[in-house]
């Protein structure tokens, strides 16, 4: 392709998806086709001979758009969301047309230099407390996901906790003879989190090849892990001759955006410094910018690392999740990687889009979520002989349930006809339940119960709130 067929090619493909994010909420979110549907439209083999950008280009739409859930849509409501905007893609192309592996400073001095900056803005617009800041021993880092961030810093706190414990020993070994008892320190390690932390925190420690506990929390806290549970988690464990060496607090869980009791939890870690404690802020870490959340910061000097997605929830495209060490040499001792390791080509994006914005145009979008959450809760707290809601909304998250009391009498059988008998009639097996199809049609509709009716009147109305909430589309810029 010469750069006249890329500069045409281009044109035409960024007509494709500006027309694709206008016309967004027309196309279903969920697509129609049964697995295996695009291996009967693709050649079994790749194409020998080169073919036309044409025939690619209309490939997007007649093979590829019918097998894609739209994640971008302002009718999706499942899971989180998945930030796009136009100037993350900005920098994603620029990112690409770049190209550098910059594995070291002199690979590529403005895309290493970039990363160490655009973090330290991230985190001064979170404000994360100044030990995050690269001009002292921390630093930022984006990581591709918050899972990734959480393995990262595991290993980096196996080989600290392994250090320390050889430095406490004081006895002179031999090379080998340190290999044997750093095997022996590692065999006794225990990660830890609660049943409600994302489980990313225990597949890292099978991936890190130590054992992992989970803390169980109470719903009379909102699922927030205490020091008190804590501590008696560690001191059980001590114990039984094992050793807690990571734990994952949470700022916004995934099942209710439970906030851990940071405070109590930062009293511990005064007794076990040696416990590398990290802040999973995955989804709402980004609420961070608006000063009325900066209050969690608090105790964030007192914990080892953090992580927030800029993808999830601030207008930037995969792959930008933000990790923050107190100690950047925590990461390097224990992965072997040059000093030089803040790198990746994601901070063009990262750079696009606080520049587009502006940090007030930030806090305006996530302002406006908010707000736009307020008017659902306020939806769902309307309709209480619909809806109850679990644990108390938090960072625009809503955890709501079908009403649990919303059973209804079926008529008593045969006698009379049509009354419903409240005594004695059994339940409807079908009608205390909304049952709501992946996608609904005016026949799936017309047969519904009427429980799944009256859920799809408060999803009507509140797609009325979401549809002026697409961020392609938002005004902010
Ligand atoms: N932590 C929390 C609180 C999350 O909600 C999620 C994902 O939803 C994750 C971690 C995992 O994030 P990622 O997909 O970036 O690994």
């Amino acid at each position: 392709m010469t750069s006249h067929q890329f500069n045409n090619a281009a044109t035409e493909a960024i007509q494709d998806i500006t027309n694709y994010y206008d016309n967004i909420s027309e196309r279903p979110v969920l697509p129609s086709v049964e697995p295996g549907y695009l291996a009967k439209l693709l050649p079994q083999s790749p194409p020998t001979e080169a073919e036309s950008w044409d025939k690619i280009r209309a490939d997007m739409e007649s093979k590829i758009m019918p097998g894609m859930t739209h994640w971008q849509s302002p009718d999706f409501m499942a899971f989180f969301p998945a930030s796009s905007s136009y100037p993350g893609m900005m920098g994603e192309l620029w990112s690409a047309a770049l190209t550098v592996p910059a594995f070291n400073w002199l690979c590529s001095p403005a895309v290493t230099e970039l990363e160490t900056i655009v973090m330290d803005w991230v985190a001064q617009m979170l404000a994360l407390p100044e030990c995050f800041l690269s001009k002292g021993k921390g630093g930022g880092v984006i990581q591709g996901s918050a899972s990734e961030a959480i393995v990262t810093c595991m290993v980096a706190a196996r080989e600290r906790y392994v250090t320390r414990t050889l430095e406490k020993e004081g006895i002179v070994l031999t090379e080998e003879q340190k290999e044997d008892r750093s095997a022996e320190i590692r065999s006794k390690l225990v990660a830890l989190a609660t049943k409600h932390t994302h489980s990313s925190t225990h597949k890292g420690a099978n991936i890190a090849g130590t054992r992992f506990r989970s803390i169980d929390t109470s719903l009379s806290n909102a699922f927030a892990l205490q020091g008190h549970e804590l501590r008696s988690t560690i001191e059980k464990l001590k114990a039984q001759g094992l050793e807690p060496y990571f734990l994952t607090v949470s700022l916004g869980t995934t099942n209710t955006c439970a906030v851990d009791d940071f405070a109590s939890i930062a009293e511990v870690k005064r007794d076990y410094p040696d416990i590398w404690i990290h802040v999973d802020a995955a989804y709402a870490g980004v609420a961070l910018v608006l000063p009325e959340y900066q209050h969690y910061c608090k105790h964030f000097s007192t914990f080892d690392s953090f992580d927030t997605n800029m993808h999830k929830w601030l207008l930037t495209n995969f792959d930008a999740s933000c990790l923050f060490v107190q100690n950047r040499c925590d990461l390097t001792d224990a992965l072997s990687i040059t000093p030089a390791y803040l790198r990746n080509n994601f901070s063009d994006q990262v750079w696009f889009v606080i520049r587009t914005w502006g940090v007030e145009g930030l806090k305006a979008h996530i302002k406006h979520h908010l707000k736009l959450s307020d008017l659902f809760v306020d939806l769902v707290k309307g309709r209480s002989d619909l809806f109850g809601i679990i644990t108390p909304p938090a960072f625009a998250l809503c955890v709501m349930t079908v009403n649990p009391t919303l059973k209804q009498r079926a008529p008593k059988p045969s006698t009379t006809e049509g009354e419903p008998d409240a005594e004695n009639g059994v339940p409807y097996q079908d009608s205390h339940i909304a049952v709501i199809p992946q996608q609904p049609d005016s026949e799936v509709l017309e047969q519904a119960n009427a429980n799944t009716k009256k859920v799809y009147e408060i999803v009507d109305q509140s797609k009325k709130v979401f549809l002026t909430s697409s961020l392609v589309g938002d005004a902010y810029a």
